[in-house]
């Protein structure tokens, strides 16, 4: 396939519970047990079937461990249909795998929405916030992961970068071009 991948990208400045689309990717933690955060925002959006659902889940899994993804029904989340949980990295320096772990957590997100044949996903700034992932290096190790998966995969056909921080926002609209 060969066509300009920045088509297939947007970036938004804002709430990712006001963004409509298939799914929406949540910085989950390793418990799903819900936080502050995005993670927070998405649990209200929600509702509590999304908790019941998420304990269901780590009952049979025990844990969703860093870089892994698991979706589930958006419940009363009225701009998605579903979420995508994952455990993005916590920032330990840089020489720790996190942007390894990182990538995953993108890569293994969209393979998600790409087997369900998503046409829009919605990913946070994953590790950003509490999780201390500079948000410049956070940004060039997704949007790289994002790019090569689209690149070989049709669906989904948009991923949109969200920012609720003007500052990494800016970045990405440099980096992009968007
Ligand atoms: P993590 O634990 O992965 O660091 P956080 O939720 O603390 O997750 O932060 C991840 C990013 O999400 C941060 O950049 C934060 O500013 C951003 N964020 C927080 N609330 C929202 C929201 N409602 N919509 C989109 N992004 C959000």
């Amino acid at each position: 396939m060969d066509f300009d991948i920045n088509s297939r990208i947007d970036i938004f400045l804002g709430d990712i519970t006001s963004v409509s689309c298939d799914a929406a990717v949540n910085a989950a933690n390793s418990s799903l047990s819900g936080g502050g955060g995005v993670d927070g925002a998405i649990h209200k959006a929600a509702g509590r079937k999304l908790y019941e659902k998420c304990s269901e889940i780590i009952k049979k899994i025990g844990t969703l461990k860093p870089g892994e993804a698991v979706i589930t029904p958006a419940y009363e989340m009225k701009t998605a249909s579903n979420i995508i949980h994952t455990v993005g990295p916590f920032w330990k320096g840089g020489n720790f795998k996190e942007r390894e772990v990182l990538s995953s957590c993108y890569e293994n997100s969209l393979k998600i929405a790409a087997d369900k044949k998503f046409d829009r996903v919605a990913f946070p700034a994953i590790s950003t916030g509490v999780y201390f992932y500079p948000y410049k290096e956070a940004f060039d190790a997704a949007y790289e992961t994002v790019s090569r998966f689209l690149k070989k995969n049709e669906f989904p056909k948009k991923v949109i970068f969200v920012f609720y921080e003007k500052s990494a926002f800016e970045y990405a609209k440099k980096k992009t071009g968007l």
